[in-house]
């Protein structure tokens, strides 16, 4: 039924390159084959039966004979190249067939793919049993093709060309999928026009929302132009949405995803290496000093901290807090790593965070980032005698006493500070943080952070590597703070 359609549609087209004809079965003297006579003449029979249908191009029912043959035996490789090739070109009569024939004669259940998908089957089996045949490297590209997966034909006719640089179905091959990867020609696809451009950073839009007059912009792009002005950035309508309460258009999301898949992988490791620097890279909140060990509030509402903060909070939630080094007038050399430990956004777009500082860091250099900083950092630890050595047991020895010192020295600041509930607060949560005495860095951190240091001494505070050092620092304003209290 199906032989006169598949006669007068073109056979010729370039991705059927390498395919014109099947192969014969061998035939094999009596005795050599496993197989009884009679059952080895019947599948020869059907064998040449399967070809002669392939040569008159009854293609339905030269994959029915193929397909018997391999039931009588499975997995040779002359039946199944044969019953790929009778695939492929079936196949690509049904994806070539005028609109006209196909309503004049509709083909129930029949499509290219599933065609091409038991192709690609076959071939891979064929590629299995036959590892140095350009044939089966030809049969797997052209199913590929008719799959429309062009990258991945081209890996294989590459693969191929290294066992015969020369094949000129190959090479054939190769120029038709370059051309089609190139010029997005497959058909079904959308154009990569500026469509799918947002407007704002005139790149792929990237988790695309579209806002209630219409417009689509990136997420982020969307939000940071909602930092400045609550309206839309090309109709100037206002916008009532926030981060919190809108939703990717996933309808466009899938379309651009699925179109464009490379540029759409490279916004979404470009927008990924925004919310996750790295290791050694760090945003930057220029305000003040902070000592590790210490947890406080802060309330963002720059518009560039705002975008920062965003970021952070899609990563990894961490920030450096830096101050301007008034002997430089430029950003200080040391910053402190905080992590925000609770994030709350507020209607108006600011944020109140609840942060806790953890190690510091040497500056090695910083850029602007869409307005706030970056930078590149080395984290910095003090340096610590020996184990086992004279000078380590001392260093703990200053360290228990230092804590010891430090209970009484709270529980006296308690009693002084009876009444003023702030102070008490403030005491009680500095006792909460006292680290070990098992980490005498962090410890002697944490004593300098029991007075109210200016920020030049805070800035020195982190720049010191000995620790013996800084806790003679700590010690000695405490003391200094005792006394004030006593004179008062
Ligand atoms: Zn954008
Ligand atoms: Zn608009």
């Amino acid at each position: 039924m199906l032989s006169e359609a598949a006669a007068t549609s073109s056979t010729s087209t370039l991705s059927l390159e390498g395919l014109d004809d099947v192969e014969d079965f061998p035939w094999e003297n009596e005795g050599e084959s496993s197989m009884s006579w009679e059952r080895y003449s019947h599948l020869y029979d059907l064998v040449q039966m399967g070809n002669k249908a392939f040569r008159e191009n009854r293609l339905d029912e030269a994959i029915n004979c193929y397909s018997r043959a391999n039931n009588v035996k499975p997995g040779d490789p002359v039946i199944l190249s044969n019953r790929c090739v009778a695939y492929i070109k079936f196949g690509e009569y049904l994806k070539n067939r005028p609109p006209s024939v196909s309503e004049y004669r509709p083909l129930s259940g029949l499509d290219p793919t599933t065609h091409a998908g038991l192709a690609l089957k076959d071939a891979e089996k064929v590629m299995s049993m036959r590892t140095n045949s350009v044939t089966s490297y030809i049969l797997k590209a052209n199913a590929l093709i008719l799959l429309e997966k062009y990258d991945l034909a081209r890996d294989v006719i590459y693969s191929g060309l290294q066992i015969d640089p020369l094949s000129n179905p190959l090479l054939n091959l190769e120029r038709s999928t370059t051309s089609n990867i190139n010029g997005r020609r497959n058909p079904g696809k959308p154009l990569r026009t500026d469509d799918f451009d947002c407007t704002l950073c005139l790149k792929l839009l990237y988790e695309p929302i579209t806002t209630p007059c219409g417009h689509s912009f990136c997420r982020s792009c969307l939000f940071q132009s909602m930092d400045r002005s609550n309206r839309c950035p090309l109709c100037r309508t206002v916008l009532f949405i926030s981060p919190r309460t809108c939703t990717i258009s996933v309808t466009l999301n899938n379309i651009i995803q699925k179109n464009f898949p490379e540029e759409y992988a490279e916004r979404k490791s470009e927008h990924e290496s925004l919310t996750n620097p790295g290791v050694d890279l760090l945003p930057l909140f220029v305000m003040d000093v902070t000592l590790p060990c210490q947890k406080f509030q802060l309330n963002i509402f720059e518009p560039r901290y705002r975008l920062m903060v965003r970021r952070i909070m899609e990563g990894n939630r961490r920030m450096g807090m830096v101050i301007i080094d008034s002997a430089t007038g430029s950003i200080a050399d040391y910053a402190c790593e905080v992590e925000i430990t609770d994030c709350e956004p507020l209607p108006d777009g600011r944020f109140f965070l609840e942060v806790e500082s953890r190690r510091r860091c040497h500056i090695l250099r910083n850029w602007d980032q869409d307005g706030y900083r970056v930078a590149e950092v080395e984290w910095v630890q003090d340096i610590y005698p020996p184990e086992g050595t004279r000078e380590r047991n001392d260093l703990q020895e200053m360290i228990n006493r230092a804590a010891a010192y430090a209970r009484q020295w709270m529980r006296r600041a308690q009693e002084v500070a009876h009444g003023d509930r702030i102070r008490l607060a403030e005491l009680f949560k500095a006792e909460g943080m006292m680290p070990s005495t098992q980490d005498p860095e962090r410890f002697s951190f944490w004593l300098t952070t029991l007075t109210n240091r200016r920020p030049s001494e805070r800035l020195e505070l982190l720049r010191i590597r000995d620790t013996q050092e800084r806790l003679r620092r700590g010690l000695l304003y405490m003391k200094a703070e005792e006394q004030g209290c006593r004179l008062q």
